[in-house]
């Protein structure tokens, strides 16, 4: 579990922390625990996502398990600069649909003294990695990668499956379309999905 470092009061320096991984392995819930704690310790939060995010209304990020917070959406990276101003805590969500600026607005943040965290996809269900978190994971002081299960063998899943063909890259997941999966099963591609179905009908 990732706990605050100690930080001095003088001279005033920020940090960057990423938290990645595949779908479903809980990226939002550790966002929103971190930003929580920061809220009881009266520090000034506030929570970004990128517009595209349409899935649960304008302002709030939702995690799978409804825990939610308010959010505000913005279009693109370089508009935080402007609204986090008197803010001392900066979360943002689905970090890898924001534009490639990301890393360098993160940067001027944690120059200003702020705490950045960033949650988002580290790969696309191609097994790319996504948009612009290589380069904040480059530029960030604390990374923290966490896992789904892959549902086919019990390993740990690392990679986001797409279950139905059509290539749009901007395709938010929920359940139905998307699930995790290890390196070894998102290899097997399709393969595994036909044999599911397949027991399935035997099962009948
Ligand atoms: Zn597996």
């Amino acid at each position: 579990m990732f706990l605050e470092p100690y930080m001095p009061q003088e001279p005033k320096c920020g940090w960057i922390e990423i938290i990645c991984g595949s779908m479903f392995s809980g990226k939002t819930e550790e966002l929103i625990r971190r930003l929580k704690r920061a809220t009881i310790a009266n520090q000034k939060v506030i929570i970004f996502k990128p517009v595209v995010d349409t899935r649960y209304g304008d302002d709030a990020i939702v995690s799978h398990d409804r825990n939610s917070i308010q959010a505000i959406g913005v279009s693109k990276s370089s508009e935080i600069l402007g609204l986090a101003d008197s803010f001392e805590v900066i979360g943002i969500d689905e970090a890898q649909f924001f534009d490639l600026e990301l890393s360098e607005v993160a940067q001027r943040l944690a120059l200003e003294g702020k705490r950045v965290i960033a949650a988002g996809l580290d790969m696309d269900y191609l097994g790319n990695p996504f948009g612009p978190i290589p380069s904040l994971l480059a530029v960030s002081e604390y990374i923290t990668k966490v896992h789904a299960i892959c549902p086919h063998c019990g390993s740990l899943a690392t990679h986001s499956y797409r279950k139905e063909k059509e290539n749009v890259l901007v395709l938010l997941g929920e359940k139905d379309l998307y699930e995790p999966r290890c390196r070894s099963c998102y290899s097997k591609g399709e393969e595994l999905l036909l044999k599911k179905e397949s027991e399935l009908e035997e099962s009948e």
